[in-house]
């Protein structure tokens, strides 16, 4: 209809728990399915004197994740109160950063297999980086469950050190948005700074979006949806709510800044509150907590970075002669880039070995719902069979009968298995047999590759790997078949 007549800005504060051993103000353990409530002081229960002491691993990891993604860390930075009534935060208010945070500006470059596979076509803005305005660090709260008449609350979540990433209104679609989450995600992942699993609430997105009619300068109205957490829901919500807003509009009507929530059952969002803003907070500086000097720990930082995805892709095109896209897919998953380079160093083809990974052990994997890290088959045994293949030791029909048995004899190696089957090359005697066998079976083709016809040969190949059992390399045959007949 008229969506076309007004634009959509979206922003996304993703929250997201920190891999660090121990929580933000205190030494209990960082753990997930323990006991209830087995993992607390009274710090990270908020018991009155209790106080707070920084954890540097949490402070040095957010640096990381700034530097990987271009921003500003100031010299200074501090910790401030945020006031809130929290049932699940007992102190009544989280510890957090206002004004100076760990980290300012910088950006998320998508990539393009980010972006939803029924979208990945469509990419309206390829290369395109999504603007940040900062990263802080902040404190978790406690868990509630609600039952059918009470709730439960477990704390052993309360005081997990939590990384808020908080982007401009730089993101223009649905789709974007889930390319924004798989990028961010990827690096986090990669960087080893988080799990960023959405499932397990390690990575929760607030999406804040507002439309405006096409001739308009100024942002519209923002809408907040609340704790979305998993991605499929972050790109339903987004379409949903573009939609109703316009609606509005159109309808004549204004709208108000509230917090909304997505119920995903139903597929429409829902009205929660009345947005606060920023004042209502009360922010001042935390009296327990020194602002901390970044300085030492961010040339630390700076001395040791990891390789990022698209740097990955490069090296891998580069050094392994594989296609931007092959390189894209190895280098998706940390594990996955790892197994590639494992498989490929050192055999004869680096680029069927990738082949081999995504065409069929990605297949095959997926088939039995495991993951590259659950691999029963060693990264080394591919660019064995790989080795096999290329060497003229076996066909490539028979390499997928190997590798099929492989997963069933994770102890076993590619060349044990191939001969366990019999299949080995023939003797080049024997083969030269079976080509004078064919061209005497086979007048006919024989004279027609002899007037130089390609199909014809492929013809007396195929017989010739009859006669042999499947047992005779054909790339060598159809070699020797040529030498023959058009000698
Ligand atoms: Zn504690
Ligand atoms: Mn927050």
């Amino acid at each position: 209809m008229s969506e076309s007549r007004y634009i959509p800005c979206i922003g996304l504060e993703v929250h997201v728990q920190l891999k660090t051993e121990s929580k933000m103000f205190c030494s209990c353990a960082v753990s997930f399915g323990e006991e209830p409530n087995s993992l607390t002081c009274p710090t990270c229960l908020g018991l009155p004197g209790a106080l707070p002491v920084l954890n540097a691993g949490a402070i040095e990891r957010t640096i990381l994740t700034g530097q990987l993604l271009g921003c500003e860390t100031p010299p200074v930075v501090k910790w401030d109160r945020k006031n809130y009534f929290y049932p699940d935060m007992p102190k009544n208010y989280q510890i957090s950063q206002f004004d100076l945070p760990l980290c300012i500006g910088g950006g998320v470059p998508l990539y393009e297999l980010a972006y939803p596979k029924d979208h990945q076509k469509l990419i309206e803005n390829p290369g395109k980086v999504v603007e940040l305005t900062r990263i802080h660090l902040e404190e978790d709260v406690a868990k509630s469950t609600h039952h059918s008449n009470y709730t439960t609350i477990d704390f052993n979540r309360a005081g997990t050190p939590l990384m808020e990433i908080v982007s401009e209104p730089d993101i223009d679609t649905a789709e974007e948005a889930v390319a924004y989450l798989n990028s961010l995600r990827q690096i986090l992942v990669y960087s080893g700074v988080s799990d960023a699993d959405m499932e397990k609430g390690q990575m929760r997105c607030d999406v804040n979006i507002s439309v405006r009619p096409a001739d308009q300068k100024e942002l519209g109205t923002k809408i907040e949806l609340k704790n979305l957490n998993s991605v499929s829901s972050v790109r339903r919500s987004i379409h949903y709510e573009i939609g109703r807003q316009i609606e509005e509009l159109e309808a004549g009507r204004s709208l108000t800044q509230a917090t909304w929530r997505w119920n995903d059952e139903i597929g429409q969002t829902e009205l929660m509150r009345t947005k606060e803003d920023a004042h209502d907070y009360r922010y001042f500086p935390d009296p327990d907590l020194l602002p901390v000097r970044t300085g030492e720990m961010l040339a630390r930082v700076q001395e040791d970075l990891p390789e990022l995805p698209h740097e990955k892709v490069a090296r891998f095109e580069k050094d392994y002669g594989i296609t931007h896209y092959d390189a894209s897919v190895l280098a998706a998953e940390q594990s996955l880039a790892n197994y590639y380079e494992t498989a490929a160093t050192g055999t004869k083809s680096a680029k069927k070995v990738a082949n081999w990974v995504i065409n069929n052990l990605l297949a095959e994997l997926n088939e039995r719902s495991l993951t590259i890290e659950g691999c029963p088959v060693e990264a080394a045994k591919i660019g064995a069979l790989v080795d096999l293949v290329e060497a003229g030791q076996i066909s490539n029909n028979q390499a997928k009968e190997v590798f099929a048995e492989l997963f069933e004899k994770p102890d076993q190696g590619p060349a044990a298995i191939a001969k366990s089957k019999g299949f080995e090359p023939a003797d080049s005697g024997e083969v030269e047999g079976f080509i004078d066998e064919a061209i005497a079976a086979n007048p006919g083709p024989a004279s027609e590759v002899t007037e130089g016809n390609d199909k014809a040969a492929n013809f007396l190949t195929g017989q010739v790997m009859k006669l042999s059992r499947g047992k005779a390399n054909p790339k060598q045959v159809t070699e020797l078949i040529l030498k023959k007949l058009r000698a």
